[in-house]
């Protein structure tokens, strides 16, 4: 199987029904690593993946998280045991991966719906080796910088590839064609922030966007929703 169209051929999504994640294969390095996990059967998709792409015989070196919601987060603990793999995460989300954040608010909703996903669905709980901040490389191979993209979380995080000009977005915003939005309210930990990531991101010289939750699309179409929806916050601010 090829790269997915528009798709670099060192990036991979895993398409599972709730949430979408990537693998990159750094290929001087005959590594992969991941970003975020995906929920309840996501580690069969991602091995179905690697086997049609013919990576399976390639190590799992990393697991970078965007942010520490179940639904990228799930999987973490099962994958560090069977890969070895680190963790590195959003410092500011240490609470949310560790499955203590205080919900309050709009986002006490988000917080209920967490907690019956562990409980239904399963968590096991997960060290993480590196806490990342603002601006830190990453340490999947050259060129990978954090981008603080606060509001979905405190800590929520997009990771820049300069030389590629692709972002992996988490959950800054689903991108559903002429239906792109940003994140309901009630799943929302700091929405004030949101505008400002939102606008953040539109002005980083990018060629693609590799968001968590949207329709298959190419990077470039994902880019051209990111750009609409900023428009639309912008129209919407006080002149
Ligand atoms: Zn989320």
């Amino acid at each position: 199987m090829d790269s997915p169209p528009g798709y670099p051929p060192d990036i991979q999504p895993v398409w599972t029904p709730w949430v979408t994640f990537h693998v990159i294969n750094v290929q001087k390095e005959n590594s992969l690593y991941l970003i975020d996990t995906g929920m309840s059967g996501a580690i069969p998709a991602l091995k179905r993946t690697l086997k049609n792409r013919g990576w399976d015989h390639l190590p799992i070196r990393g697991i970078v998280l965007t942010h520490g919601h179940y639904d990228h987060t799930r999987n973490v603990a099962e994958l560090v045991r069977e890969t070895g793999a680190w963790v590195a995460a959003p410092r500011l989300d240490k609470l949310h991966c560790e499955g203590r954040f205080p919900y309050r608010g709009w986002s006490r909703a988000c917080g209920w719906l967490e907690a019956c996903g562990r409980r239904c669905l399963g968590f096991q709980a997960f060290t993480v080796t590196h806490w990342i901040d603002d601006g830190d490389s990453i340490p999947i191979g050259p060129g990978w910088t954090a981008i603080h993209l606060p509001g979905h979380t405190d800590g929520h995080m997009g990771y820049l590839h300069a030389a590629q000009k692709l972002l992996f977005t988490g959950d800054l915003f689903a991108s559903f064609g002429a239906l792109s939005h940003q994140p309901p309210r009630f799943l929302n930990s700091s929405p004030h922030q949101i505008a400002r990531s939102l606008e953040l991101a539109a002005s980083l010289n990018l060629e693609g966007i590799l968001p968590n939750h949207g329709w298959l699309a190419t990077p470039a179409r994902h880019l051209e929703q990111l750009h609409r929806l900023a428009g639309r916050h912008r129209d919407r601010e006080p002149s």
